[in-house]
């Protein structure tokens, strides 16, 4: 995260010298909740670019202005105008706030007496007794005296400090699961029934809907999809989606060769029999997915009546090889496990196309099931970014790519290098890594490991937060960021997960 932000830093303090307004410099402690928060309604509020928020950094700080101590900007907040006034403490904030409309006011009258010497002395306790509010980890950053702030601060103070940061934020997150509520629905509504035929009909992607299957996108985002590439039927959906299927393969009648599922997970692979048996199409699986699928595990109940239980896969069927042929060429097979242990996708060299299943779902994905593996999963996409991809499809319902020929379908068709966006994911994965190997060596409970993957200060924690804990709370946990944490330190020959066996004897 040091390195995430000190970049950010170099990125911002780049951007600021090539701008033409020159914007006020925000130096901010990127370790403390409470800088933190403030910095995001400051960028909330800051809709015209008027202001640069950098965190605390010896490097961000010699950039920014050779007047500015380290020690002094740890102990309050500073700013710098464009024409070069260095403020600290409230008159930092009074500064900013007189820069936007609706906290203008708030701004002038700081200034005046008697609210300029209350806010100052609020100010000054508030930054007195700031190391004991706030603990390292929480912020996520270890740039400025992590050992000074592991001293003083307890335990209690890493949740009261992750508290407040939550609360300061909470408008803020109800807002953001709002907004991520509206463009999920007209998502949904654009792709209810839809079909994308896509590289002259050699890539069809049939969305699947279904009574409660439809719940998922709606609440969810994750759309469902089966895909046609080249006469192979790839990941045709579950029982409950069969309606959608059918009504689909009646009106596209694409021709199938093959029907394969990426892995055993329920919403792909609960239609491969009555598939083969529709079209005369053999069945292709991996070895482990064949054995997950017969017979098929329960499903808690939860998924089973939303998805649907899949039944068993019934012979004949093929284990795939290294490759499967299709109409016009052929695939590479490749296993990926991370997202679940049989997880393979295909890859045509030739069209640079990756059929990515779930092993791809977006570079910020928080909410993972039971069996991720995320050190498989790391190591998996390491084995991706080898490749040369020009198109990724996900296995559920998005599509990355720079390519032309590939048109325009807005929260579909994402425009990104599906390379960066994998090597973004991996980023994110490895900073996860580091963070939670960190907090076990430190012994900390799982519960403020978790709480220190998910810092506010980084957007995507607070912004996803609504969804992610109504995803917790419906799938009864099957889906959770406690998961993600889970599925850094999973072993195969431990009966209980580690995160719970810490739980249950550390009593958090
Ligand atoms: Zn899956």
């Amino acid at each position: 995260m040091a390195r995430v932000e000190q970049r950010m830093a170099e990125i911002a303090v780049t951007a600021d010298k090539e701008q033409v307004p020159p914007a006020y410099k925000v130096l901010y402690d990127g370790q403390c909740e409470i800088c933190q928060a403030c910095v995001s309604w400051l960028k909330a509020l800051d809709h015209k670019n008027k202001t640069i928020c950098l965190p605390i950094s010896t490097e961000a700080l010699s950039a920014c202005d050779s007047r500015l101590r380290i020690d002094d900007c740890l102990q309050q907040l500073h700013v710098v105008t464009p024409g070069g006034e260095i403020h600290a403490g409230w008159d930092a904030v009074t500064c900013l706030a007189r820069l936007f409309p609706s906290t203008r006011l708030l701004g002038i009258l700081g200034e005046w007496f008697p609210f300029r010497q209350a806010g100052r002395l609020c100010y000054r306790f508030v930054a007195a007794n700031r190391y004991s509010l706030s603990k390292c980890r929480g912020g996520a950053c270890r740039i400025a005296k992590p050992e000074a702030v592991r001293r003083q601060a307890k335990l209690s103070a890493f949740w009261s400090c992750y508290t407040l940061g939550f609360f300061i934020r909470l408008p803020l997150v109800l807002w953001a699961g709002i907004g991520a509520a509206v463009e999920r629905t007209s998502i949904f509504a654009r792709t209810y029934h839809q079909r994308l035929d896509l590289l002259n009909g050699r890539l069809v992607v049939l969305f699947l809907n279904g009574v409660l299957p439809n719940t998922v996108p709606l609440l969810f985002g994750e759309l469902f999809t089966a895909v046609v590439y080249d006469g192979v039927a790839i990941d045709p959906g579950s029982p409950k989606m069969r309606r959608s299927l059918a009504r689909h393969l009646r009106q596209a009648q694409p021709r199938i060769a093959k029907v394969i599922a990426t892995h055993a997970h329920e919403e792909h692979v609960g239609n491969l029999n009555w598939l083969s048996e529709l079209s005369g199409a053999p069945v292709c699986v991996s070895e482990m997915t064949a054995q997950f699928l017969t017979p098929f595990k329960k499903l808690p109940w939860v998924r089973a009546t939303i998805i649907g239980q899949p039944p068993n896969l019934k012979p004949p069927y093929h284990i795939l090889g290294e490759t499967v042929d299709t109409e016009s060429g052929y695939l590479q097979v490749l296993a990926t496990p991370g997202h679940c242990d049989d997880h393979i996708v295909l890859y045509d060299p030739t069209e640079k196309l990756l059929l990515a299943g779930d092993a791809f779902m977006g570079s910020y994905f928080a909410t993972p099931n039971p069996d991720v593996d995320s050190l498989k999963w790391l190591a998996s996409l390491e084995r991706l970014m080898e490749l040369d991809i020009e198109i990724l499809v996900e296995g559920h319902g998005h599509i990355h790519t720079l390519r032309v020929d590939i048109p325009d379908f807005p929260g579909v068709v994402i425009r990104e290098n599906p390379k960066i966006a994998i090597s973004q994911k991996l980023t994110y994965l490895r900073w996860l890594r580091e963070q939670i190997a960190a907090g076990f060596q430190d012994q900390l409970p799982v519960r403020v490991i978790e709480a220190s993957c998910f810092p506010w200060g980084q957007r995507t924690s607070w912004e996803s937060c609504a969804t992610d804990e109504c995803i917790r709370l419906l799938s009864l946990g099957h889906f959770s960021r406690t998961e993600l944490v889970r599925s850094f330190v999973r072993t195969n020959s431990e009966p209980l997960p580690t995160v719970y066996e810490v739980r249950i004897s550390g009593g958090q």
